[in-house]
């Protein structure tokens, strides 16, 4: 799973020696208060030091003489100190260190503002390095506040180069930075590179202590660009080695060989209102071949909003139950979990097949030969489970966190044949992992099929799930109506209530989101506090706007906290047209479907991710009427609303889903507990697709030609495992 990532990589960068495992309290000039001050930037050991890569560097690589310093202004001079001392400055209460140094061509006057100290540093006759930018002071040319070093026999560090910048605190300098990278490159220079000759040849890289000493203090710009190469190389490739492992070790993994029922499929798709598009059809192939093959499939099926996901995972279900087996599907909440159950009942109602719905508060039973739902205690579905009488059994995060009380164990199954987590970016890796170890009675393993909307680019995809495989369902279903979507601003939001007011008298129906609490941690861990603060959110909100805005008209809200039975019934209501205007947290984000909702007010939208604003939306648009995504902003500065407009602009999903990456970064997006291993890029990110491509490939031939290296990193994810 992604999150051991991070320690699989350094366990395997620094296999080859341990003195990167060091604490930097063991270095020179590392006192309790700069440890501390380290630490604050995630920096322990000597292999962090070393991988806090700079962000920028400065130019400073040309060392000029004073003549040519005067003229080109910026660079590195080598000079003699003349004079030296401070005086205080009365007007601006500091102390100013004034000098006069010289070389062969000429002399220059040198101020520092605030550095009493230096006096004690450099004195006269001395000879130092300078490097900064020259300015055109009230009294002649000045170099002011430069980057100084004094001249010894070895290359100098803060000077006379590319001069690295350093993410850091205000505590510590970049000087002292520098001072101890330089140290921690010592100790790396003796390490060996385990990455193999062949690979390193055919992929023009160079050492990798080589460059790590030139992504620090790089000669030159051609230099530094290798140095980042191999870096980024190193990232991405051993990522992708892992995913490779992991997935090649998981196909050996059997499990139930599963039959193409083609008649019957064929039966199902005819009976449909609707005719597949080619990525369903394209994408239920692919699953049904891995299922037929005896091998674990390990699946992902990405697709847009309302691209028709669930057709695809009922085929697949239809056949595994034709073959005997069952199938768990679990979705990740409550009106989602019902709502399926209803929808595949039906859709499936031509077929003897038994469906059981289990959430946290609820159990029931669609009984095929009455063609109803039956209410049941959890124990009975729980043993209408292990006897093989239930086929399929829809559920929330009960399915693999039962209650105690009611279950000693974990649920058995009699002969489980697939799993199906659906809108899976909702769920950590954890449940997803739980999931996927659902047992049978006889151990055998299911199948995995893993189905997300968050429309992630084919490339970035295969990094971040590269222990998967892939189907993707590029495009819609055809005949959908373009959502008109606008960017709204304080004044002009009575304008846009205004318009609403008159869309509802119409006949329509209205969405209003409030602002995500704190979007990188809402989707998953701690639900407790978000669901609490959204829930304050959305009651003010509808304090406000029954009162002010929308007084006459029915309108209500909904949220995580409420009592199963109050959401049901709220949601019955939205659906029958009895509530005109709904408030909510971002629980309408999956799967709630009124096709008579056409607008959507989200506030604070600068507050959400585009991928998920683009979910939201996902929920108008459903029927034949022309829907409104209304975006209201604060008074945001540029930068938001040109990430807004990406929303206004982008074609599907996809193209979404690369601008929110380049505009956010990967962090952001997909949240941590998705990308747990982003930790593990430092450097490298995942819109390096040509290198993404590269070590692909890489990965691919490795496993073949280089024996050595997969057993080291199969021990590293063995240790991590067993954790
Ligand atoms: P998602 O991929 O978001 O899970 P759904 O499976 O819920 O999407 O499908 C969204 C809607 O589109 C449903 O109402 C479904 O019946 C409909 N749909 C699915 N496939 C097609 C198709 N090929 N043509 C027309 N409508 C379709
Ligand atoms: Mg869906």
């Amino acid at each position: 799973m992604n999150e051991v990532n991070s320690k699989v990589l350094v366990k395997l960068d620094s296999c080859t020696t341990n003195n990167l495992e060091m604490p930097v309290s063991e270095l020179n000039r590392v006192g309790k208060i700069t440890a501390n001050q380290l630490k604050k930037i995630g920096i322990i050991t000597v292999k962090d030091l070393l991988t806090h890569y700079p962000f920028r560097y400065e130019d400073y690589s040309q060392t000029l003489t004073i003549e040519e310093f005067k003229t080109q202004k910026t660079g590195t001079i080598k000079v003699k100190v003349n004079l030296i001392a401070n005086r205080r400055s009365l007007r601006k209460k500091m102390i100013v260190t004034e000098a006069i140094v010289s070389d062969k061509t000429g002399s220059l006057q040198v101020v520092w503002f605030n550095r009493g100290f230096l006096t004690k540093t450099i004195k006269p006759g001395q000879k130092i390095y300078l490097a900064g930018k020259i300015d055109n002071a009230n009294h002649g040319l000045q170099l002011i506040n430069p980057s100084y070093e004094i001249c010894t026999s070895q290359k100098p560090i803060h000077t006379g180069g590319l001069i690295p910048i350093y993410p850091t605190t205000t505590r510590l300098t970049q000087k002292q930075i520098r001072f101890l990278i330089n140290q921690a490159l010592k100790i790396s220079n003796n390490m060996k590179d385990w990455l193999p000759v062949s690979i390193k040849n055919q992929h023009k890289l160079i050492n990798l202590p080589f460059a790590l000493e030139q992504i620090h203090f790089p000669e030159n710009q051609r230099m530094l660009e290798q140095a980042k190469q191999r870096l980024k190389f190193n990232e991405l490739f051993l990522l992708q080695l892992r995913n490779r492992i992991i997935r090649e070790s998981r196909k050996k993994e059997k499990a139930p060989s599963i039959k193409f029922k083609l008649k019957e499929t064929k039966r199902f798709v005819k009976n449909l209102s609707f005719k597949l598009t080619d990525g369903q059809r394209r994408a239920s192939w692919e699953i049904i071949n891995d299922l037929e093959s005896g091998n674990k499939m390990n699946r992902l099926l990405e697709g847009d909003v309302g691209s028709g996901k669930t057709i695809v995972a009922i085929i697949s279900c239809l056949n595994v139950v034709l073959n005997n087996y069952q199938v768990a599907y679990m979705v990740p909440t409550e009106i989602l979990a019902k709502q399926q159950f209803q929808n595949i009942s039906t859709l499936l109602q031509k077929f003897q097949i038994k469906i059981g719905l289990l959430t946290r508060t609820s159990s029931l039973v669609y009984n095929p030969k009455l063609r109803k739902n039956e209410k049941t205690t959890k124990q009975n579905l729980f043993k209408k489970i292990s006897s093989g009488e239930i086929n399929i059994i829809i559920g929330t995060h009960s399915l693999i966190e039962p209650k105690r009380k009611i279950s000693a164990s974990k649920i058995k199954f009699k002969n489980l044949g697939l799993t199906i987590v659906d809108e899976q970016h909702r769920f950590g890796v954890k449940q997803r992992y739980n999931l996927s170890k659902l047992q049978n009675e006889n151990k055998l393993s299911a199948h995995f099929l893993s189905l997300t909307a968050t429309p992630i680019p084919r490339s970035i995809a295969l990094t971040l799930y590269g222990d998967l495989d892939l189907s993707i369902i590029e495009k819609m279903p055809p005949g959908r109506k373009k959502i008109i979507t606008e960017i709204v601003e304080s004044e002009q939001k009575i304008n846009t209530y205004q318009f609403v007011r008159k869309e509802i008298k119409n006949g329509r129906q209205a969405f209003i989101i409030c602002p995500l609490i704190n979007p990188s941690t809402s989707l998953i861990y701690d639900y407790n506090k978000i669901n609490k603060l959204e829930t304050k959110s959305v009651k003010e909100e509808y304090q406000k706007l029954s009162k002010d805005i929308f007084p006459n008209l029915k309108i209500d809200f909904i949220h995580g906290k409420l009592k199963k039975e109050e959401k049901e019934k709220i949601m019955e209501d939205f659906s029958s047209n009895k509530i005109k205007v709904l408030i909510s947290t971002t629980v309408v984000e999956v799967g709630i479907d009124v096709p008579n909702a056409t607008i959507m007010i989200i506030k604070g939208a600068e507050h959400f991710g585009l991928a998920q604003l683009y979910q939201l939306r996902g929920r108008i648009g459903r029927g034949s009427d022309q829907s409104y995504c209304f975006l209201f902003v604060g008074n945001e500065g540029i930068k938001i609303k040109k990430r807004l407009k990406a929303l206004l602009k982008a074609k599907n999903g996809f193209e979404l889903a690369q601008k929110d990456l380049e505009l956010r970064g990967p962090g952001k997006i997909y949240g941590n507990e998705q990308s747990g291993f982003l930790d593990s890029l430092k450097i490298a990110k995942l819109t390096d697709t040509e290198l993404i491509q590269e070590t692909r490939l890489a990965a691919k031939t490795a496993i073949k030609n280089c024996p050595d290296l997969i057993k080291k990193v199969k021990k590293s994810i063995d240790i991590t495992h067993s954790e």
